[in-house]
């Protein structure tokens, strides 16, 4: 891997998302080697992939390149690498590049799209998960716009302009309010030749409402922000079957659509290696303790989405969002530089800051504990946080430009199909 040999202990972080590139912020410049491996050369802001995909945003406004991220800090190295395994009795991993050895091996890879074992959703429906899957959605919305405006079957043209998203989490709202907008301010303008009343936008939820991680405040108000931009809304629906055209659900309900968006479900990514009690049955997390010490391991940690941390107040780990894995890399990466002056470490706790969805233009639900809000306030909130949290000043001005611009001409900038999305048959 071409690391220089130093006396300083080596840190390999894994993974350079929320909680990746939180810890090497605390390690940086420190008398430490830090060594941050990814299998992208960039971080994903997450929260807005729903927007590239719906082509408000380019996805070079979310996602940061790493190396870029890691050039201010003398003692921190990039490597674009997929790792493969621990080796834990070495205190080695090995990679795509080649092995690598460690004092403390930091884990922080994040999730992937799970399918519950569906193998035809997995094959047809489209996940949402990282900057490619967020443009194969957006080439797919638009190619199915290009062809059904020189289709003649109705039923066809309807099946390409019906747009089904499965979870009615944060990500499944928020995607659904913004391909409304699709229908609302784009179609009726660059698809003259198209009935725009013919586009369907269905958000299937399996429990009994939208957001069911926030308050029935916000989910109350985010259901009817959605109906009216025009998204019909199935709760208690869970998705049976796909096979490309025809959705068939636990109720009456059947539809027919060319595009399933699933955003219904997340499994841990994993590395081989590490001993099977480590994981958790329910979603294969790796167990932590207090100081996100992977169970049975002294100099191995795992973080943010991957890491399950059981308390009195979590039962069942922290949530699975950017704040958890934020708070976790910043606190082990003083942690860190406690264990190797021989101090106690501090015991992680979180702050829950609160969560928010936003439902289109000038709509969002904010839950921040005491107070629960929906409205134009709202989303003026959720604009700031998410601005504010972007990696990098030039993505900051990037967004928050076209965010300007797409609200003064009610547009979405980035329209363009540039790598066509092959569907399946
Ligand atoms: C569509 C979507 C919308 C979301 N919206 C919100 C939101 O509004 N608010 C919120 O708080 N949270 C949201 N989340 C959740 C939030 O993004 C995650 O909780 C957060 O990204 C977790 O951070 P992490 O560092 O644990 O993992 P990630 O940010 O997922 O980073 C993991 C990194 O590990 C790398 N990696 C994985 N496997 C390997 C390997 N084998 N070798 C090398 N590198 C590897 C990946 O490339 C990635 O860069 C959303 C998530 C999604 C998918």
């Amino acid at each position: 891997m071409k690391i220089p040999e130093t006396n300083f202990p080596r840190v390999v972080v894994v993974g350079g998302g929320f909680a990746g590139i939180n810890i090497v912020k605390k390690l940086a410049n420190k008398p430490v080697q830090v060594i941050l491996i990814d299998k992208r050369n960039y971080h994903t802001f997450q929260p807005l992939l729903y927007q590239v995909s719906s082509a408000g945003l380019e996805a070079d406004a979310i996602a940061y390149p790493l190396r870029k991220f890691i050039k201010r800090y003398k003692n921190s190295f990039f490597r674009l690498a997929e790792v493969h395994r621990v080796v834990s009795e070495e205190n080695r991993i090995e990679t795509s590049i080649g092995d690598i050895t460690y004092d403390y091996l930091v884990l922080a890879l994040g999730t992937k799209t799970n399918y519950f074992g569906n193998e035809t959703i997995q094959k047809f429906g489209m996940p949402m998960k990282t900057v490619p899957q967020a443009l194969n959605i957006r080439s797919l919305i638009l190619q199915n716009f290009e062809k059904a405006a020189i289709e003649d079957d109705l039923e066809e043209v309807k099946a390409l302009l019906s747009f089904v998203i499965v979870g009615g989490g944060p990500t499944g709202v928020e995607l659904a309010g913004a391909i409304a907008e699709l229908k609302n301010q784009i179609l009726p303008r660059d698809y003259r030749d198209l009935n725009s009343d013919l586009m369907e936008i269905h958000l299937l939820e399996g429990s009994d409402r939208v957001l069911p991680p926030m308050s029935q405040n916000a989910s109350k108000k985010a259901e009817k922000f959605l109906k009216r931009l025009g998204v019909q809304v199935h709760c208690n629906t869970f998705v049976k079957n796909y096979d490309g055209v025809k959705v068939t659900t636990n109720t009456d309900l059947k539809l027919e659509s060319e595009t399933l968006i699933w955003a219904a479900g997340v499994t841990c990514r994993t590395v081989e290696g590490l001993r099977d009690e480590c994981y958790t049955e329910r979603n294969n997390r790796l167990k932590v303790n207090e100081y996100n010490q992977v169970l049975g391991y002294d100099n191995i940690f795992a973080l943010g989405d991957i890491a399950s941390m059981e308390s009195k107040d979590y039962p069942k780990g922290h949530p699975q969002v950017a704040q958890p894995a934020i708070q976790q890399g910043s606190l082990l990466g003083k942690n860190l530089l406690k264990l190797m002056a021989g101090k106690s470490m501090k015991k992680f706790k979180y702050i829950d800051k609160g969560s928010m969805a936003t439902i289109g233009r000038n709509k969002a639900v904010v839950d921040l504990k005491p107070y629960k809000f929906g409205g134009f306030f709202a989303w003026f909130i959720w604009m700031f946080v998410h601005l504010m949290a972007l990696v990098g000043f030039r993505n900051r001005v990037i967004t928050f430009f076209n965010w300007v611009y797409n609200y003064i001409n009610f547009d979405k900038a980035s329209r363009l199909i540039i790598r066509p999305f092959k569907k399946l048959n």
